[in-house]
Order: structure tokens, then C-alpha cells, then sequence
């Protein structure tokens, strides 16, 4: 069965709001595969690309050369892990965001809106099997 456009497009963001590891593109397209097998890895790709530019989910590009995928728009910081890639949410208020954005501004001529940071460690996972 084919699905519409619109249709496709809520498949993806519905599986991934069900997610909180950041996938990848190819990790969407595995999942969503098994319940629509007619899906392409292309048509997945396109989707999330499509809603990261109407801002209603995140593109995340951590270093790794892979766009990874956060259905959560709000602000919030990320650690990537250098030993297994994992992309994880860190709680933290606002505070500290607006204070660097502040603090950069004070020294600008033009205007910040704002910065994207991630940070690097090791994850929770990886830190027990040390
Ligand atoms: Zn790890
Ligand atoms: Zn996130």
C-alpha cells in the first residue's frame, strides 16, 4: 500500500517522537520499515530533512558526519559519547543558555539569537564497562 506524502511524513514523526536517542536517518528507516515495507530509506531522509526545516523536529550534527534526529524542538543541551556515538539529552534550565548567549552578545556588534553546543564525554553505558 502506498501512503500519501502527508501521511508518510506523520509515520516518521510519530516513530520518532517515540525516541530518545537522536537516530539517524537509517535507524528511522529500519523501524518504520516494518510496519511500511514500501518505504525508502530516500523518502525517509527526504522527511526528516523536510521537518527539520519547518522546525518541527531537530537536526542534530554532532561531529560524527551523521545528521541524527530529536523530535523534542525544545532548548536543551546534548552529550555525545566518544566511545559508542550516543547522542543524550542533558537536563539543564535555561539559565546557563542565556547567560552565554548574554554574555557573547555583550561583545558583538551585530546580534546573537542563540548557540548550538554539544558536549563530549563518556555516557552512562560506557562509563560502567571501564
Ligand atoms: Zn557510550
Ligand atoms: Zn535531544
Amino acid at each position: 500500500m502506498a501512503l500519501k506524502y502527508s501521511r508518510q511524513r506523520q509515520v516518521i514523526k510519530d516513530f520518532l517522537m517515540t525516541r530518545k536517542d537522536h537516530p539517524t536517518a537509517d535507524v528511522v528507516y529500519m523501524n518504520v520499515k516494518r510496519e511500511y515495507p514500501n518505504i525508502s530509506l530516500g523518502t525517509v531522509y527526504r522527511n526528516l530533512s523536510l521537518l527539520a526545516n519547518l522546525g518541527e523536529i531537530q537536526r542534530l550534527q554532532v561531529g560524527d558526519g551523521i545528521d541524527h534526529f530529536d523530535a523534542d524542538t525544545s532548548r536543551h543541551y546534548h552529550v555525545v559519547c566518544t566511545k559508542c556515538g550516543s547522542v543524550t539529552d542533558l537536563a539543564m534550565d535555561s539559565t546557563p543558555y542565556d547567560e552565554l548567549t548574554n554574555t557573547v552578545n555583550a561583545d558583538f556588534e551585530g546580534i546573537i539569537e542563540g548557540h548550538v553546543t554539544y558536549f563530549y564525554g563518556i555516557c552512562g553505558n560506557c562509563h560502567k564497562k571501564l
